[in-house]
């Protein structure tokens, strides 16, 4: 396949490309040509054929009925030489352009119609066998001419063969006949060619002419005006690439229409806390005399704010790198309880601030081929989530198990749990199920979209199961070698 669209290729000049109707066209003429210039040759060929045959067949009856007139005749008798079967032979002889011998029984000529070899013997094999009673008839195709043995029987009741007629005749005539008919038909066949090839032109146009409509459409589409009607019923083809332009063009709005929501979420996200910010300053300028702890209790709200801006744009740049690096996967073979324990033992200081216990239950020993930083990332979102979301005097438990083919971390929490209706939306970026919880715990609504994102980049899947209240358990899944 590849090789036939190269040589195709090499038969293009550079910038030119043919058009469909070229080969539909040519099909066209070419499937109304070769049938018709097979059948003119078949015809002509099979004429002359016949035309041969029947001559031969007229040549031997007529000699059949000269050599019973010669037996009544006893023309090899000599009872009757008058000159009129003389003159009979000869008159045959013209008339199909030919040449008879008449041999007697002791094998010489006794009569010639060319006149150069009467008198001289004639022992061929086919007249020895005419006078065995076998008659033959044989064509030359090469030297276009037959020759004929016909006995002559004599006149007594026992009815002896007393002679042979020998005919050759020459089929040129035939031949020239047959040249002149297939000059005609040649004729015939290149007028039929070139009516052919202005309606296969013509027919190509027109065929084609669904493909013209869907172009035609398709650069409106390619000008901007995206909402074109593009699809075309013409053929199941165009239907089927107009089906699918339209849901290119439909996935392309989607994407678009996404890109609108998150710029004009990140706009909202990074104002939010620049919004709290002068409330808090302007209100603090606005009270004459205010105590230093107020001071100081607003000054740490605006810290905070600044630490939330700092957050979000900490995680939409991680979030942005991941997306841009999407092929770039640092692989490596990490142990992931270790990994696991390395998370841990960093977040603990946050746990213990807020009373949760961490634990660490590894089934296994796990080395898989994964990006240590990326996938580091993922799992601490999910505990740091599973810290944030929790109640004090909680815990939170991580699992590693694997089988031959996969890994499994499962962090499990006792916190206040994921009611179901959220739970497919809690991925999407920017997503919170309690806004006002989310901005005290500090969160950027970025978490779970980046751990998504790098567990889909490790051929990998998350699973979510949670009760509203009821704690919450992220499972993720990845193979213990990365398959590309
Ligand atoms: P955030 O920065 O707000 O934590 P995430 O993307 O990490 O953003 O999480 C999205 C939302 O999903 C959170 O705002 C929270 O409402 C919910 N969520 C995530 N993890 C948990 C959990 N372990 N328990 C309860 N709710 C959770």
């Amino acid at each position: 396949m590849e090789n036939g669209m190269k040589r195709w290729q090499m038969f293009r000049l550079p910038g030119f490309l043919v058009s469909l109707k070229v080969p539909v066209a040519i099909l066209l003429v070419l499937f109304g040509v070769i049938p018709m210039t097979l059948c003119t040759q078949m015809l002509i060929g099979s004429l002359r054929q016949s035309q041969t045959d029947s001559r031969m067949v007229e040549v031997q009856n007529q000699c059949q009925i000269l050599s019973s007139k010669m037996t009544r005749a006893g023309y090899l008798r000599g009872d009757l030489r008058d000159g009129t079967m003389d003159s009979e032979i000869q008159a045959l002889a013209d008339v199909y352009n030919g040449r008879i011998v008449v041999v007697n029984k002791d094998f010489r000529i006794v009569q010639d119609t060319f006149h150069i070899a009467e008198r001289r013997f004639l022992v061929a094999e086919e007249v020895i066998l005419c006078f065995q009673g076998e008659s033959s008839s044989k064509y030359n195709k090469e030297k276009h001419y037959f020759a004929q043995t016909v006995p002559i029987y004599d006149n007594t009741p026992v009815k002896g063969i007393e002679g042979v007629l020998v005919i050759t005749a020459s089929t040129e005539e035939i031949l020239s006949l047959m040249d002149s008919v297939y000059d005609k038909a040649l004729f015939l066949q290149l007028l039929v060619t070139l009516t052919l090839m202005l309606a296969a032109a013509a027919a190509a146009t027109v065929l084609l002419r669904p493909f013209k409509e869907l172009q035609r459409k398709l650069n409106q589409v390619a000008a901007g005006a995206l909402d074109t009607e593009i699809r075309t019923e013409g053929y199941r083809e165009t239907r089927d690439i107009s089906q699918a332009v339209e849901s290119t063009i439909t996935k392309l709005k989607e994407v678009d229409q996404s890109r609108q929501e998150f710029v004009s979420n990140v706009s909202h996200e990074l104002k939010t806390p620049i919004t709290s910010i002068r409330v808090l300053a302007d209100s603090l300028m606005g009270m004459e005399d205010a105590p230093v702890e107020l001071y100081r209790e607003f000054m740490e709200d605006i810290s905070d704010e600044i630490d939330r801006e700092g957050k979000i744009i900490d995680d939409l740049l991680a979030l942005v790198k991941i997306d841009k690096s999407e092929a770039e996967l640092n692989l490596s073979q990490v142990d992931i309880v270790v990994l696991v324990k390395q998370i841990l033992k960093r977040l603990r200081p946050i746990a213990n601030k807020r009373n949760v216990e961490l634990i660490l239950e590894s089934i296994r020993e796990v080395t898989a081929d994964i990006d240590e930083t990326k996938l580091s990332l993922a799992i601490s979102n999910l505990v740091e989530n599973a810290i944030k979301y929790n109640s004090a005097g909680g815990w939170v438990r991580v699992t590693v198990d694997a089988d031959h083919k996969f890994f499994f971390v499962k962090v499990a929490d006792s916190g206040i749990g994921i009611p179901e209706e959220e739970q497919d939306r809690i991925f999407e970026r920017f997503y919170r199920v309690d806004k006002a919880r989310s901005r005290v715990t500090g969160g950027s609504g970025l978490g779970l979209a980046i751990t998504r994102r790098v567990i889909l980049m490790h051929k990998g899947a998350i699973k979510l199961t949670s009760r509203d209240g009821e704690g919450s358990v992220f499972t993720l899944r990845i193979p213990l070698n990365y398959i590309a």
